[in-house]
């Protein structure tokens, strides 16, 4: 696009839907020409340090060479190609690498387009699991409130049902069991009763439960909640027990945010069924995937239906699986989890002095994601003119205020990001 003629807002604002906004009365919108490494660059010539990596996926930041070169190369040979009856190197590729990095039971890979789709994918999975093993009944999920799954039908039945859309659309969505969401927070002690009430809702529920859907340790948009691994483990043995699968939502903790290349190994567990999505591509296109075991996908092979029933026009798109793995392969050769690490340590001593302000609830951190909460509904559009105006890219919801920078932010950035919050919050004492 040319830079040179200015982004007509008037237009914009008149015809475009931007996420969750109203068509009469939207949030303002800020106009970018670019963004290079961890820097946004606004039309009006401000230069923003990016605290967001574009909602979890942009780990690498923007514009990098290494996978500008894997879609340039991809695009010489094709952009894109039906999936239906044929295959080709990027997607071989980058399903052998996800079948190497992700927990070994899990060897057979779906291609999705965006992580709502995978979550669909892995509910369909599950279904169609139990009826292929000729056990009808089986046609509820079980998953903890607090939760976010995505947009599409299934993936919000099993959203938050107090922070979410559900009451707009009741009466459409699938019914659900709702468990309590997680207490105990990462870092603190377990507290075991947690897991006696999980055991009440399965032991009422499992006949009618197919799977148990959770984001491993950090219950992300549902409230940025991190959590114990006890509790994780606690479901892991809850469904082998009771016969139930475990899909574990990695679309936003996947590839390293949390300190672990997954979350799921800060438990040692394995899950029947992972959806991985966002940073998979370095945030450059959306792709996202779902992964199964063996015995999962033999299953619904063997099955009635004898095939998954599901196959988006774009799977396996190959500029996105080539770039995909040049991600990967660039995660591997940095030594991401080293990268994470060190944004842990400066993000802890940076956002600690929020703790003393009065409106400031909890700080926490984990991996390369800082959480300042409030005891208030932050009002968007004012806060981020105010971090704009301080050179800074955040964009809180709720009364969370939080940071998931790409893992090449320096010191200084993530000092600047951290300071932002601090004088905003202090500037309204
Ligand atoms: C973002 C997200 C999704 C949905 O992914 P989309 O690509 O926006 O459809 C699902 N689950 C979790 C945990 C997410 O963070």
């Amino acid at each position: 696009m040319s830079k040179k003629q200015p982004i007509d807002l008037n237009f914009d604002k008149n015809h475009i839907w931007h996420p969750y906004t109203s068509m009469t009365a939207p949030l303002p919108v800020y106009p970018v020409t670019h963004a290079e490494q961890n820097f946004i660059y606004l039309e009006s010539g401000e230069k923003l340090i990016d605290g967001m990596a574009s909602w979890w996926s942009a780990v690498h930041g923007y514009n990098h060479p290494v996978l500008n070169a894997a879609v340039n190369e991809q695009l010489k040979d094709m952009s894109h190609i039906m999936f239906g009856g044929i295959t080709h190197a990027p997607a071989v590729e980058l399903c052998k690498k996800l079948v190497a990095i992700t927990p070994p039971s899990l060897n057979k890979v779906f291609l999705a387009d965006s992580g709502s789709v995978s979550v669909e994918v892995a509910i369909k999975m599950a279904l169609q699991y139990w009826l292929s093993q000729g056990i009808t009944g089986k046609n509820q999920l079980m998953t903890p409130h607090k939760g976010y799954h995505g947009d599409t039908f299934a993936a919000m039945s099993v959203c938050d049902p107090v922070n979410s859309m559900h009451s707009l659309y009741q009466g459409f969505l699938p019914q659900h069991v709702f468990v309590p969401a997680p207490q105990s927070q990462f870092g603190e002690e377990f507290d075991h009763n947690e897991v006696s009430i999980l055991e009440t809702y399965f032991n009422q529920h499992h006949q009618d439960i197919a799977a148990f859907i959770i984001e491993p340790i950090v219950q992300n948009a549902g409230g940025m909640n991190f959590y114990h691994p006890e509790y994780l483990k606690a479901v892991r043995h809850l469904c082998d027990q009771y016969h139930i699968l475990l899909i574990c939502d990695e679309i936003a903790t996947g590839f390293g945010r949390t300190g672990k290349w997954f979350a799921v190994e800060h438990a040692q567990i394995e899950p029947d069924i992972l959806c991985i999505g966002k940073a998979l591509t370095g945030g450059y296109m959306t792709l996202s995937a779902t992964l199964t075991t063996d015995k999962i996908a033999i299953g619904i092979s063997e099955g009635e239906a004898g095939v998954l029933m599901h196959g988006p026009t774009f799977m396996g798109n190959p500029l996105a699986c080539a770039v995909a793995c040049a991600s990967i392969q660039l995660l591997q050769s940095i030594d991401c989890l080293k990268q994470v690490s060190q944004i842990n340590d400066w993000l802890n001593v940076a956002l600690a002095p929020c703790r003393e302000l009065k409106c400031v609830t909890n700080v926490r951190v984990l991996g390369a994601i800082g959480v300042v909460e409030v005891d208030h509904i932050v009002d968007v559009a004012d806060i981020q003119k105010r971090f704009i105006e301080l050179g800074v890219w955040i964009r809180p919801f709720g009364k969370l205020i939080y940071l998931m920078p790409p893992y090449i932010s320096k010191q200084p950035d993530i000092e600047k990001l951290s300071q932002a919050i601090y004088t905003v919050l202090a500037s309204r004492e």
